[in-house]
């Protein structure tokens, strides 16, 4: 199983072009910008490979090696909860703070794989391509990230039809070997700290679009490979104590630009062919695996702001208040209602007809089409019973190391059942889940990680059983 070590010595210096301020960071696992990431993501692997986790992380692969579970391809309810109580486990050491941890598009990779037939049906090749691939990153704990939708250019026309048609990521030439791929695809989270890119589109692609039709694996330090970083939370964090989030959470997020990069052909899953770039999301498992896992990640994430807002009611002594209290029930409902969606994606999963376990899929897209009603209200509740509290406090942790300041502190800025640096310890984490830009982030992409909105809705009514609604009204009707 892989190390954590193991992971940051991969990726350092390894000839990634990662830009960040105008530069080029020569060494993620040391720049300010990305080292907090690696190190947590490195944490991961380390959880994973210790032997008393063993159980929980890995699995037994028909081979007869461990792997990371997020790679298992379940065939039971029970399997899909192994699957899920591995994703638990990761991000709880994340606070669900995570999204992009390698077991999304590790369980995206578990869902191709489910079904290399689809995949196969532009040719037995890419079968073997998805297959192979898989085994790979599985035998290697390899952690993907993907680019899948086309960049924010111009919408209202297709991509073959924009300024210039190689804006979007999409195939420039063809040899014998492979493809050369160049433009631009969003919105690659992670991609700094990974191994492997998948780039794809999950966009509905019209006639025409065909060179933008396409499924690859891209090493993140191939030739070409250009990952725009947004600006850095974490090089801003001037301290763990002050920003404790964002410090070590910032998974980064950027632009993916390919200047004309090769991908031989093992590593193409999809070429030109825009019916199988729409039927991998929806006809094999892969979204449904990448969005349980995302909503297990979640739900964790609930729990933890649940944790805090509790903390901060026993630091001001408002906790057995009624009213704070139905405040705290309405936030431990959202949580448990996301939680409980996660178990209905098992306990109401199907089996298909290759014997692959499919997470329900309306327990999946209608917890997914609330996330964007129901975050909002559970960062309004933290926000609505911190007060000021969250802003009045020292303005970095040096205020306890002047003499004159820390006794102010110590007595100001405290609370009955807390010393004033773990209330303010936790107040600034507070801060960072709701208030820094590191939150503001997260607002975003609680809302956006898994589409718009108006598209996860769509997925809602294709898995719906309107049919049986209708049948009820039919029924009356019926009695004349
Ligand atoms: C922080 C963050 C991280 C992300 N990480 C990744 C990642 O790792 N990999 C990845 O591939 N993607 C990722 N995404 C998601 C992705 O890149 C997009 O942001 C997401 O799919 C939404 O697409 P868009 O941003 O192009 O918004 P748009 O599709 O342009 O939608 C923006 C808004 O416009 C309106 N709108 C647009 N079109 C319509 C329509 N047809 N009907 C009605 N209303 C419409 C809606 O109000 C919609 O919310 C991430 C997003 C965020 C915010």
């Amino acid at each position: 199983m892989r190390t954590g070590s193991e992971y940051l010595a991969s990726i350092k210096n390894d000839g990634r072009r990662v830009f960040i301020d105008g530069e080029v960071v020569g060494d993620v696992t040391t720049h300010p910008a990305f080292c907090g990431a690696t190190r947590s993501i490195a944490h991961l692997y380390d959880i994973a490979a210790a032997p008393e986790n063993r159980e929980v992380m890995t699995y037994t692969t028909e081979t007869g090696t461990q792997a990371l579970r997020c790679f298992q391809i379940p065939r039971s309810a029970a399997e899909l909860g192994e699957r899920r109580r591995a994703a638990e486990k990761w991000a709880e050491s994340t606070c669900g703070l995570m999204g992009r941890s390698p077991d999304h598009v590790g369980s995206f990779l578990a869902g191709f794989a489910a079904k290399p037939a689809l995949f196969g049906s532009a040719g037995d090749h890419f079968a073997k391509n998805v297959s192979r691939f898989y085994q790979y990153a599985r035998d290697n704990s390899l952690y993907a990230t993907y680019a899948i939708v086309p960049p924010q250019i111009d919408r209202s026309k297709p991509a073959h039809q924009q300024s210039d048609p190689t804006l979007y990521a999409g195939v420039v030439k063809e040899r014998d070997d492979g493809i050369v791929l160049r433009g631009a695809q969003q919105l690659a989270t992670g991609a700094a700290l990974a191994d492997y890119v998948y780039l794809s589109c999950i966009h509905p692609l019209t006639p025409g679009d065909d060179a933008y039709a396409n499924g690859v694996m891209i090493p993140v330090n191939a030739p070409g490979v250009k990952i725009y970083s947004r600006r850095s939370f974490a090089s801003n964090a001037t301290s763990t104590f002050d920003y404790p989030l964002s410090s070590r959470f910032d998974e980064t997020d950027a632009l993916l630009v390919l200047d004309d990069v090769f991908v031989p052909w093992e590593n193409v899953f999809i070429y030109r062919n825009r019916q199988i770039c729409w039927d991998q999301w929806w006809k094999a498992p892969s979204h449904s695996y990448g969005n349980h896992q995302a909503q297990t990640r979640y739900a964790t994430k609930l729990r933890f702001m649940l944790g805090l807002t509790k903390h901060i009611n026993e630091l001001t002594g408002n906790d057995a208040l009624p009213p704070v209290q139905v405040q705290m029930g309405e936030m431990a409902a959202i949580a448990t209602i996301v939680e409980s969606m996660v178990l209905a994606q098992e306990t109401q999963s199907y089996i298909d007809e290759d014997g692959i376990a499919w997470p329900s899929k309306q327990a999946l897209y209608s917890v997914m089409s609330l996330q964007s009603q129901l975050n909002p209200k559970m960062v309004d509740i933290v926000r609505e019973l911190s007060g000021g509290s969250m802003i009045m406090l020292p303005s970095s942790v040096h205020d306890y190391e002047n003499p004159e300041t820390a006794a102010d502190l110590e007595r100001y800025v405290s609370s009955p059942n807390a010393s004033s640096r773990k209330r303010v310890a936790l107040l600034k984490m507070a801060w960072d889940v709701i208030g820094t830009e590191f939150a503001g982030r997260h607002q975003q992409y609680e809302k956006f990680y898994g589409g718009a909105s108006f598209l996860v809705k769509q997925n809602m009514a294709r898995a719906y059983d309107f049919g049986r609604a209708k049948q009820l009204v039919d029924n009356v009707l019926a009695l004349g």
